[in-house]
């Protein structure tokens, strides 16, 4: 490949452009919920800088954003919560190739065949809400995976987010808030009436819907929910990942119920068939699916890196095609 011809020198100075190419777009993508470039266009350049730090791993900086959980924690005035477990990202991939490379290595790491339970990604933002004695106490942000935001007046105006559960459990719980579709054309409809830049994406909206200074501003933007995640199965009584969905519906969290548990990476494929073809037709926006080991020890064996679990890949559609904005045309006769 190109970069292998690359001299150490202009190898460093291209990682280190990248690396700040990429810091700039992260800061307009998650401090200001406005990103300045497409996805793919940050995915490609990305995976650019992963290979060329891969070839010349003496370049990789601990502030490069490959080393870091990429996520707004200090300019929006809210208070900041520290995660005792960080809140991760999702390593990604984008072909079956991949995720049978993805899967050939966790086999091999786990020395048996793990079954996995599948779950579409919503397209929204992170969040950990704690709850004590069933009662939800605080919300945050994922922010840098150690230290988010505080957010918790604003996730207390969302309808779908139980105040109380069903059972008085202390947990914490994360999952994703996100926009419905119908919110965020509504939304951008209004902010363009009123003179505002619309938001990108219903992604960007959830964020900077929910980092509000102003709870009630949140509220107005008309948010929900899915609760996917706990690092304390344990409290449940549970073993798997499919089983802490279950667990959750039953504690009245919100919960995509399109999930699906298959026993190899092979029976993906109807799967991804199936949500590629009726993701237009979801009130939320989804852009792939994430694989999770199923069963709990096996993630807890396998672990994390610095910046994902290994327990876990997401498998990302390719990139929607433009929107084609139809706008009235005002006849003047
Ligand atoms: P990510 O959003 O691709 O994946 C990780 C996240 O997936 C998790 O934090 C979680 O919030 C979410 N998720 C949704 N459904 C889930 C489920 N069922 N189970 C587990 N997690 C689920 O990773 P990221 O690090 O947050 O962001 C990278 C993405 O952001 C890339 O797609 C990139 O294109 C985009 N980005 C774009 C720009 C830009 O300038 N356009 C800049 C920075 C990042």
């Amino acid at each position: 490949s190109n970069q292998n011809k690359l001299t150490t020198q202009e190898a460093q100075v291209a990682i280190s452009q990248l690396q700040d190419e990429l810091t700039d777009y992260g800061i307009a993508y998650y401090e200001k919920d406005a990103p300045i470039v497409e996805d793919h266009v940050y995915d490609e350049k990305y995976a650019q800088l992963v290979a060329l730090e891969a070839s010349f791993p003496q370049f990789v900086t601990p502030d490069s954003p490959t080393q870091n959980v990429g996520g707004a924690q200090t300019k929006s005035g809210l208070d900041k919560v520290q995660h005792p477990v960080p809140m991760l990202s999702l390593g990604d991939v984008f072909s079956l190739a991949e995720l049978q490379e993805w899967e050939d290595r966790t086999v091999k790491a786990l020395g048996s065949q793990p079954s996995y339970n599948l779950e579409l990604k919503i397209d929204g933002l992170a969040v950990s809400l704690k709850y004590e004695n069933g009662q939800l106490v605080q919300a945050s942000t994922r922010g840098n995976g150690v230290i988010g935001e505080d957010v918790t007046a604003n996730v207390l105006t969302i309808e779908d987010v139980p105040k109380q559960l069903t059972e008085p459990l202390t947990i914490e719980v994360r999952g994703e808030i996100y926009m419905p579709k119908a919110s965020f054309v509504s939304l951008n409809e209004d902010r363009e009436n009123q003179g505002q830049e619309p938001f990108a994406n219903p992604r960007n909206a959830a964020a900077g819907s929910l980092r509000q200074l102003d709870a009630q501003e949140t509220k107005k933007r008309k948010l929900s929910a899915f609760i996917y995640y706990t690092a304390e199965a344990d409290v449940l009584g549970v073993t798997k990942q499919s089983e802490v969905l279950e667990r959750f519906a039953e504690l009245g969290l919100p919960t995509n119920k399109d999930n699906r548990v298959i026993s190899k990476m092979a029976e993906i494929e109807p799967y991804l068939a199936e949500f590629t073809k009726r993701r237009d037709d979801l009130p939320y926006g989804i852009d792939g699916v994430v694989v999770k080991v199923d069963e709990i020890d096996s993630e807890i064996d396998l672990g994390n890196t610095v910046k994902v679990p290994r327990w876990s890949i997401a498998y990302k559609f390719p990139p929607e095609e433009e929107e084609t904005v139809i706008r009235e045309i005002e006849w003047t006769v």
